[in-house]
């Protein structure tokens, strides 16, 4: 390919709003334009690179036994409508409507689609397990897209599905398609983190999410020495304190503890001025805090002050669920109430703090003075921490009031007693003590046992050896390739560009001749000639440009290996042309005749590292 002839428009100036090096660099580069926020276009040498990871990604898959379909970006709203997703998707759903006033989806993912199709082929368990897979364009229209494409919305997915008779065979799967991601990763020439997610409480029975390290990341990742890896949502820690595991054993502790009593706190409602007013820790407080969940599903009808509750259907052969649940949680006043897990052990689709018209009017006290003593009005779900604790001070549910010597097991009681508690660095390790620490992640890939959410919700079936009915189980499988790409570029680069791995440069060699005119032109176009012919993809920068402004171009765009056809190198005898490998120091020169064949050499040597 000829420089003259390529659509490289590379830049000197960052747009104001690239904060990131591969968001910076792919503009600059000339890999990739905006068309919108959120929407970017790939030119045409950004789309070489994107070309190889997407075939990276496909040669994985396919070599773990996943088949490619091609379904449609535009989806049958009823489908979102039978797996109950049309209402809890929220505002990233892109629906539309056609002429006919039908419902559409614009795929954000493609559950829906994929388990449609698998229903409507599956009859025996001689097919399973089937593992089918799409590279396609997504859609979600993110609150706040940001950082080019790795939060854009529109995107490309590779999403795998599969389905399977036993547990078993879908943790074959699962586990084959967790080498494979590792090897993908590996490819590009990328070092992510495996985060293991348990996500037992969400329906499913295994997650693992696959984290590249970015100062601007959006995950928190809890890390520690021994290998333990968790996204803060889902992560645990070693407890630090004696948790009491019956109430016998609860009111046994409290017994020293003198009776509760009231104490009088004007205008003291938040932690720290209560640890001013009792010169007292926070660890001795219980903070209770009233949260409102959308569609819970978990069984409520014997919880304090649900009786009244009604489940409906949000669709057709959804779940049941309570549209609106509220709950108290208390935790040790110390500690934060991570509100994934809170989500996840209601099975709620969302929860967030109530309003304060809703605390007041289900604590019967202004907001600040919530406490689990004689809370009726709703469910207590505590956290661990808290059945330790044994002489706490507690909002009193009256204004101005507070009780001090209160006793979990003695004074109130739980609902429920769960971990809920967010972790932090410094906090304990809970396979081996030591002190975890926190670094900031991307995720780049997700693979999740999903079990039998949608077949169940969207009547999946086949028959077993015995001819009896079963639905089978799920897993979903998921890789970002734009942010894949853009973590690529995060990796290797360095002030003056790109340093592509070799694996998905969008060429391998720029040729570049100081002049591209009489034997230095002879020249290129021979070493390109040969090059080609040996199946080496290569740039020839034949512009009427100063070396100097080809140079800086062909370090910005991070192709591996630049060669200079110069007079000076050509004159000598023998003729020589110079190599420099991107991102290292020293250039080093080539017999020009046998140039072509050295760095063909080279190349595929470097290329079976990925
Ligand atoms: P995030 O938490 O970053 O929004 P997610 O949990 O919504 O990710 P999944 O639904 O698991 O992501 O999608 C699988 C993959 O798709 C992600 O790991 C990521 O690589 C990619 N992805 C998701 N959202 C976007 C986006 N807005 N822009 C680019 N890639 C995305
Ligand atoms: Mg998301």
């Amino acid at each position: 390919m000829k420089y003259s002839n390529a659509f490289i428009p590379t830049l000197r100036e960052v747009p104001a709003d690239a904060v990131i090096a591969s968001h910076r660099l792919m503009f600059r580069a000339g890999l990739l334009r905006k068309l919108a926020n959120g929407l970017f276009a790939y030119l045409p040498l950004g789309l070489r690179s994107f070309r190889k990871v997407e075939k990276i990604v496909r040669e994985e898959m396919d070599a773990i036994g996943a088949l490619e379909i091609k379904p449609t970006v535009v989806v049958p709203g009823e489908l979102w409508k039978e797996s109950g997703r049309w209402d809890a998707m929220g505002q990233s759903l892109l629906r539309v409507k056609n002429r006919l006033d039908n419902d559409f989806v614009v795929s954000p993912t493609a559950e829906e689609a994929f388990t449609a199709i698998v229903r409507d082929e599956l009859s025996s368990y001689r097919q399973l397990p089937l593992a089918l897979y799409q590279i396609n364009t997504k859609f979600r229209d993110e609150v706040r897209p940001r950082y080019g494409v790795m939060r854009g919305r529109e995107f490309v997915m590779k999403d795998a599905y599969s389905w399977h008779a036993d547990e078993k065979s879908l943790d074959d799967t699962y586990q084959a398609m967790g080498r494979a991601y590792r090897q993908i990763f590996k490819r590009c020439g990328l070092s992510v983190i495996p985060v293991k997610a348990d996500s037992g409480a969400m329906g499913g029975s295994g997650s693992e999410e696959f984290m590249v390290e970015s100062d601007v990341g959006d995950n928190t990742l809890i890390l520690c020495k021994c290998g333990y890896a968790a996204n803060v949502e889902k992560a645990s820690c070693a407890q630090d304190f004696t948790a009491q595991t019956s109430i016998e054993n609860a009111k046994a502790t409290a017994a020293n503890t003198p009776a509760f009593e009231k104490i009088d706190t004007p205008n003291v409602k938040t932690i720290d001025e209560l640890c001013d007013f009792l010169k007292t820790k926070p660890q001795t407080f219980i903070k209770t805090l009233i949260y409102r969940a959308i569609n819970v599903e978990l069984d409520l009808s014997s919880a304090p002050g649900c009786s009244k509750l009604e489940r409906t259907k949000p669709s057709k052969d959804a779940p049941e669920v309570y549209t609106e649940a509220f709950f108290a949680v208390a935790i040790r006043g110390d500690l934060d109430v991570n509100e994934v897990k809170l989500a996840a052990i209601l099975k709620a689709s969302e929860v967030a703090l109530a309003s304060d018209a809703d605390v007041i009017r289900l604590t019967n006290a202004p907001v600040g003075f919530a406490g689990p003593v004689g809370l009726t009005a709703l469910p207590l779900v505590i956290d661990h921490s808290v059945t330790a604790m044994n002489d706490a001070v507690t909002g009193a549910l009256v204004k101005d009031l507070h009780y001090k010597h209160v006793s979990y097991g003695r004074d109130f009681n739980a609902w429920m007693i769960e971990d809920l508690r967010t972790v932090k660095a410094g906090d304990k390790c809970s396979l081996c003590s030591g002190e975890l620490y926190t670094k900031m992640g991307n995720e780049l890939g997700h693979i999740f046992k999903l079990g039998y959410k949608y077949t169940r919700s969207m009547n999946v079936s086949f028959l077993d050896e015995n001819g009896k009915s079963q639905i089978p189980t799920m897993g979903c499988y998921g890789i970002g390739v734009d942010r894949t790409l853009a973590s690529v570029i995060e990796e290797h680069h360095d002030d003056a560009g790109i340093i592509w791995p070799i694996s998905v440069a969008p060429f391998h060699v720029i040729v570049v001749p100081i002049k591209y005119d009489g034997v230095m032109k002879e020249a290129a176009d021979k070493l390109v000639k040969d090059l080609t012919a040996a199946g080496i993809e290569v740039l020839l920068d034949d512009r009427n440009e100063r070396p100097g402004v080809k140079f800086n171009d062909a370090d910005l765009t991070g192709i591996p290996y630049r060669v200079v056809v110069g007079d000076k190198g050509l004159s000598q005898q023998p003729p020589v042309v110079e190599v420099k490998r991107r991102g290292e120091k020293d250039n080093f020169m080539l017999e020009a005749e046998k140039a072509a064949v050295d760095l063909t050499g080279r190349i595929l040597e470097e290329l079976k590292l990925f």
